[in-house]
C-alpha cells in the first residue's frame, strides 16, 4: 500500500539565493495574475475558459516576448504549476459541492505563494553533515536555477521524493518534500463484522446492540441556530444589522460544522478499531420510505423527531461519517461494505424467520415479529439486517 507523506523544513538560502527565490516568486505571482485577469475577462465576455494546456502555451509566448522575457530566467516548472493551481482553483469555484471561492489576484509579500518543483529528477539531496575538512555543515538540496541550498533537516525523510515546494512564510523560506512510502498491507487486529444503521432515536445503531448518540450540544446548537435564524428573518434585508446577524449565523454554522466533524472523527475511529468489517446501507439507492413523511402505506409516526434542523445537521454528517469510516478501515486493514438494504426496518432478523411486514413495527422504536414473536429495538434490527445482507453478499461473490 502506497501512502503520501510530507516533510517540511526551514531553508537557509544565502542572500543571493534568497534574492533569486524572491524574483521567482514574483514571476509566479505575475503569471498567476496575468492568467487570472485573462480568464476573468473571458468569463465576463462570455467566452469559455482557456484550458491549462492553452495557458501553458501562452506562458511559452510570454517567455519569448520582449516585455515578459525575464520570465525565461525563472525555472519553468514552478510557473507551469502556478497555472495548474490557478486552473484547479477556478474550476473548484464552479463546483457546487465545493465551498471554494473564486481565486483572487496575488499581492506582494503575502505568505501563500509557493514554488512547486514537480520533477523528482531535478531535486538532488546532499545529506552529509560534515564537509571535506570534517566541519559540521547543514544538509543541502539542489533545485533548478537556484543550486545547492542549505536546510535544517529536523527529521528523517522517509520514502521516495515526489516533489518539493518552496514557500515563504512570515519572513522565512521553507521547503516541503512530498514523498511516497510503501507500507505493508495492514492486518486488522479484530475479526468481527458489524452492521450499522442510521437510527431514528440515535445517530447510529450497531448490529451488536450498541448505539452511538450525538452529543447533547447538537440539540443546544439546534435551538440556538433556530433562534439566530429567526432574528435574521426579522431584520431588513441587506441592512447593517442584517449583515451583522448574517455574520453571526455564519460563525455559528462554522462552529457546528467543526464540532460535528470532531464527533464523526471520534466515532469512526472507535468503530474502525473495534471491527474489521463494517456494513452500511448504500446511500445512493436509499429509498424514500425512510424520509420523515414516510410513504402512503407507511406514514411516518415520528415526523417531528425526524424533521427539523437536528435531522438536517445529522444527515449531512452521515455521508461524512461513511467517508471517514471507509478510509480509516482501509488504513487499519479493515473493510467497509455497502449494501442495498430495502425493508431493513420491517424484516425479522431471526435467520429461520425473516418475515417481512409493516406490522412488524407496531411503534417507530420497537420491532415485534408478528410471525415468530421476536422483539427488539427497531434501530438495532435495521443494523442486524444490514449485517446479514452484507455477509450474504460476500458469501455469493468470489473473493
Ligand atoms: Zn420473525
Amino acid at each position: 500500500m502506497k501512502i503520501l507523506k510530507s516533510f517540511r523544513f526551514r531553508l537557509e538560502p544565502t542572500t543571493e539565493q534568497s534574492q533569486c527565490l524572491t524574483r521567482y516568486r514574483g514571476c509566479a505571482r505575475l503569471v498567476w495574475n496575468k492568467a487570472l485577469a485573462l480568464q476573468k475577462g473571458r468569463l465576463e465576455a462570455g467566452y469559455p475558459l482557456l484550458s491549462y494546456e492553452e495557458l501553458a502555451r501562452l506562458l511559452t509566448l510570454w517567455r519569448h516576448s520582449e516585455e515578459y522575457g525575464f520570465l525565461a530566467n525563472a525555472p519553468i516548472h514552478p510557473l507551469q504549476w502556478t497555472l495548474k493551481f490557478l486552473d484547479r482553483a477556478i474550476r473548484a469555484a464552479f463546483d457546487k459541492s465545493n465551498p471554494a471561492r473564486f481565486p483572487t489576484f496575488k499581492k506582494k509579500n503575502r505568505d501563500e505563494a509557493g514554488l512547486r518543483f514537480p520533477d523528482p529528477k531535478q531535486i538532488k539531496l546532499d545529506l552529509s553533515t560534515k564537509d571535506a575538512d570534517g566541519r559540521c555543515v547543514l544538509p543541502k538540496v539542489c533545485l533548478p536555477k537556484i543550486g545547492w541550498v542549505k536546510f535544517r533537516k529536523s527529521r528523517t525523510i522517509d520514502g521516495t521524493i515526489r516533489n518539493a515546494t518552496v514557500t515563504w512564510q512570515a519572513g522565512h523560506w521553507y521547503i516541503s518534500f512530498q514523498t511516497e512510502i510503501d507500507v505493508p498491507e495492514p492486518v486488522h487486529p479484530s475479526e468481527s463484522a458489524v452492521g450499522i444503521d442510521r437510527g431514528i432515536v440515535h445517530f447510529a445503531a450497531l448490529s451488536d446492540g450498541t448505539f452511538v448518540d450525538a452529543p447533547g450540544w447538537f440539540r443546544r446548537h439546534e435551538k440556538k441556530l433556530a433562534w439566530e435564524m429567526r432574528k435574521l428573518s426579522r431584520k431588513k434585508r441587506f441592512s447593517r444589522n442584517w449583515q451583522k446577524q448574517k455574520a453571526r449565523l455564519q460563525r455559528l454554522h462554522a462552529h457546528i460544522a467543526n464540532a460535528r466533524r470532531d464527533f464523526l472523527h471520534k466515532t469512526s475511529t472507535a468503530i474502525s478499531k473495534t471491527h474489521a468489517m463494517v456494513f452500511v446501507e448504500d446511500l445512493r439507492i436509499q429509498n424514500m420510505s425512510r424520509s420523515a413523511k414516510g410513504t402512503r402505506e407507511n406514514p411516518g409516526k415520528n415526523v417531528r423527531a425526524k424533521s427539523g434542523l437536528n435531522k438536517a445537521i445529522l444527515d449531512q454528517g452521515w455521508f461524512m461519517f461513511q467517508t471517514f469510516l471507509g478510509y480509516k478501515l482501509h488504513w487499519s486493514g479493515g473493510w467497509l461494505g455497502t449494501v442495498p438494504a430495502p425493508y431493513t426496518s420491517q424484516r425479522c432478523p431471526v435467520p429461520e424467520c425473516g418475515h417481512v411486514s409493516n406490522a412488524n413495527r407496531p411503534r417507530q422504536s420497537t420491532f415485534r415479529c408478528e410471525r415468530c414473536g421476536y422483539e427488539g429495538n427497531a434501530d438495532t434490527v435495521g443494523a442486524m439486517n444490514i449485517l446479514r445482507a452484507g455477509l450474504a453478499r460476500i458469501a455469493c461473490s468470489p473473493v
